[in-house]
Parts: C-alpha cells; sequence; structure tokens
C-alpha cells in the first residue's frame, strides 16, 4: 500500500472507521481481554506509559478485569506479597 497520500474524496476508509469507532464501542469482550492481557501486563511493566486503547476502554468498564489486571501487574512487577 502506499500510504503517504490521504485520500481527499473518500470520506469515510476503513481506517478511519477504526480510528473513529476504537475508543467508543464495541469494547473488547473479557475473552478477548484476557487474551491480550499478559502482554498488555508485560509492556505495562516495562514501559508504564505503555498505551493500549481498547484494553484501556475495557478495563476502564469491567471491575472484573480491571481487578485481574491489577493482580497480575503486582506479579509481573514483584511488588505483590
Ligand atoms: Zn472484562
Amino acid at each position: 500500500m502506499s500510504t503517504n497520500a490521504p485520500q481527499p474524496d473518500r470520506a469515510l476508509t476503513p481506517t478511519a472507521i477504526d480510528a473513529l469507532t476504537m475508543d467508543t464501542t464495541p469494547w473488547l469482550s473479557c475473552e478477548d481481554c484476557f487474551e491480550r492481557m499478559d502482554i498488555y501486563v508485560e509492556a505495562l511493566a516495562r514501559d508504564g506509559s505503555h498505551d493500549d486503547a481498547a484494553m484501556a476502554a475495557h478495563l476502564r468498564g469491567c471491575p472484573a478485569c480491571a481487578e485481574e489486571a491489577d493482580s497480575l501487574v503486582d506479579l509481573v512487577t514483584g511488588s505483590g506479597t
């Protein structure tokens, strides 16, 4: 793909739609969230400014997964027991 020039006449490319819908709907399912959690938490532990919009959105809206992620972070960073 040649990516440098935006396409002025196409109002909504799939990429643009992705960007628009990403931080609102649909959030990841808990299943998707769990699948990505290891990677997300490890990246977070390595780099506190790591950001994954879809994961962050799910964790914000889902206390169960947020709790799971929390304890995983403790585990990975060794700051737990
Ligand atoms: Zn969840």
